[in-house]
């Protein structure tokens, strides 16, 4: 048996981390059997469309590598792959289920709807249709056809008994019927509701495996019953864990979950965010965090994912992208982060000259866009912007700008002589000064590093200062030291 797997979003929105997670677990369900991974777009809810959802569910998938080898830009054998461009065949199937007796059409009206509607609330019932078409004679119904009212086709529920569904974590479940109500699988504009486009899209697209939303589980018996009714068997269904916030509250952006291409937006690496997103509701053996994509592929499996809810850990995903950024090469860093600096600084930049920084500053940032902060000195032409204070910090040359500008001419003087501009030099010629002075290493280092960088939090001083040469170096030295003249 060839595993297929689809990803059917509805284009209501960008799509959020959860979204792309049961895309991301259908995905690697797939990949691990050498099967297949479709794509389709669920948009039969025209009140809900959002313009432009479709294109970032796609980029959105791109970003991260979630290929589909099937879907709406592809084509297919199943093809169309957009629900909307499909309607005459879920017409075509509700109207076999009306042949066979197992829907009808009702012609209710949204007033009569809402009228038993609160007269069940007002009995604490449950809100449900009454059944009110279920049982109209050939005679009625001919003379609301004739009348041409507008119709919806309902599914006609069993009465009683119960429907046996299966769910791959959860096992077996059975619901009674009398608890389910005639639901609609046709609406009065042609347009298929969700419980009969997906049952027929997954059954003619040789859907094997259903993952999706743990919300869709209630809906489940409905499920199984249509494809009793038409005589199909069903796919494998895994409704996937739902997606907790650290308080255990709905996930939101409270809990630093955004849309997933915000997230490329903040600097987070697409691997990264792989990796994250699988840890949520599935472990490889409950302890590895960092695993890369090949091992994910080989080892996922349905079996190993949970039922608990995930809870959403921001500060895991920024300590899980570190770990990706310190493991990049050089050059692949630089590449990446190239454009965020670019953007910052408005023009281009040199991606050698960032990939040689690069070592210096990976294990000091935890996003791409950290770089602008982390590296922009190192391409800024002109004076740096920082406040005199600054250099003189909080220790010995605290509300001492005299010494601070000595201190900061006898390291003009030191570094001017060297031969050599490489740190091991810098550093040779600038650290015995600090015991001339009379003042710690470190806080003659901080004066200087303020002057060359313009921050308190920088890369390693003196490989900085080897980076940016001698010319900058001392025209920032000279210029710290004018500022505090
Ligand atoms: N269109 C549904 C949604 O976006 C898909 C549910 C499913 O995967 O069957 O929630």
């Amino acid at each position: 048996m060839t595993v297929r797997t689809r990803y059917a979003p509805s284009p209501t929105g960008d799509p959020h981390l959860g979204n792309i997670r049961t895309a991301l677990f259908a995905w690697l369900l797939a990949k691990h059997n050498g099967g297949q991974f479709l794509l389709r777009i669920e948009d039969t809810d025209r009140q809900r469309f959002v313009e432009g959802a479709v294109e970032a569910q796609m980029e959105t998938l791109r970003w991260l590598g979630i290929d589909w080898d099937e879907g709406p830009d592809k084509g297919g054998p199943h093809a169309p792959y957009t629900q909307s461009e499909r309607l005459d065949i879920y017409q075509d199937h509700a109207g076999r289920l009306l042949a066979s007796d197992w829907a009808y059409r009702c012609y209710c009206s949204s007033e009569r709807l809402s009228e038993v509607r609160k007269a069940q609330q007002a009995r604490k019932e449950p809100p449900r249709y009454d059944r009110h078409c279920r049982d109209l004679s050939a005679k009625d119904r001919a003379q609301r056809e004739a009348d041409g009212a507008p119709a919806v086709v309902r599914f006609k529920t069993p009465l009683d008994g119960e429907t046996l569904t299966h769910d791959a974590l959860r096992g077996e479940v059975p619901f009674a019927n009398d608890t389910l109500d005639d639901f609609v699988i046709l609406k009065s504009d042609g347009y298929p509701t969700y419980h009969l486009a997906a049952i027929v899209d997954d059954h003619l697209m040789e859907i094997t495996h259903v993952l999706r939303g743990e919300e869709w589980i209630s809906s489940l018996p409905r499920h199984v019953l249509i494809y009793q009714a038409f005589g199909w068997d069903p796919p494998v269904f895994a409704h996937v864990s739902r997606i907790l916030g650290s308080d255990r509250a709905k996930l939101s952006k409270r809990h630093g979950a955004h849309a997933a291409l915000t997230y490329r937006e903040m600097g987070y690496l697409p691997e990264a965010i792989v990796n994250f997103l699988a840890l949520l509701g599935w472990s490889l053996d409950d302890k590895t965090e960092i695993i890369d994509i090949d091992t994910l592929i080989g080892a996922f499996d349905i079996d190993r994912l949970l039922t608990n809810p995930a809870v959403f850990n921001a500060e895991k995903l920024e300590w899980m992208n570190g770990v990706y950024i310190r493991n990049l090469s050089p050059e692949n860093l630089a590449e990446r982060a190239l454009p965020f600096l670019e953007g910052a600084l408005g023009r281009p930049v040199d991606a050698q000259k960032l990939a040689q920084i690069a070592p210096l500053i990976k294990e000091r940032i935890k996003t791409l866009k950290d770089v602008v902060e982390m590296a922009g000195f190192f391409f800024t032409e002109g004076p740096l912007d920082y406040e005199p204070e600054l250099i003189l910090g909080k220790k010995s040359f605290a509300g001492a700008p005299d010494r601070a500008a000595q201190a900061l001419a006898s390291v003009i003087a030191a570094v001017e002589a060297l031969d050599d501009w490489n740190h091991e030099a810098l550093e040779g010629a600038v650290r015995p000064l600090a015991e001339e002075m009379g003042v710690k290493a470190g806080e003659l280092f901080a004066v200087i590093r303020v002057a060359v960088t313009g921050r308190t939090a920088a890369p390693p001083l003196f490989e900085t200062m080897a980076v940016l040469g001698r010319d900058l170096s001392l025209e920032r030295l000279s210029a710290a030291r004018g500022l505090l003249a």
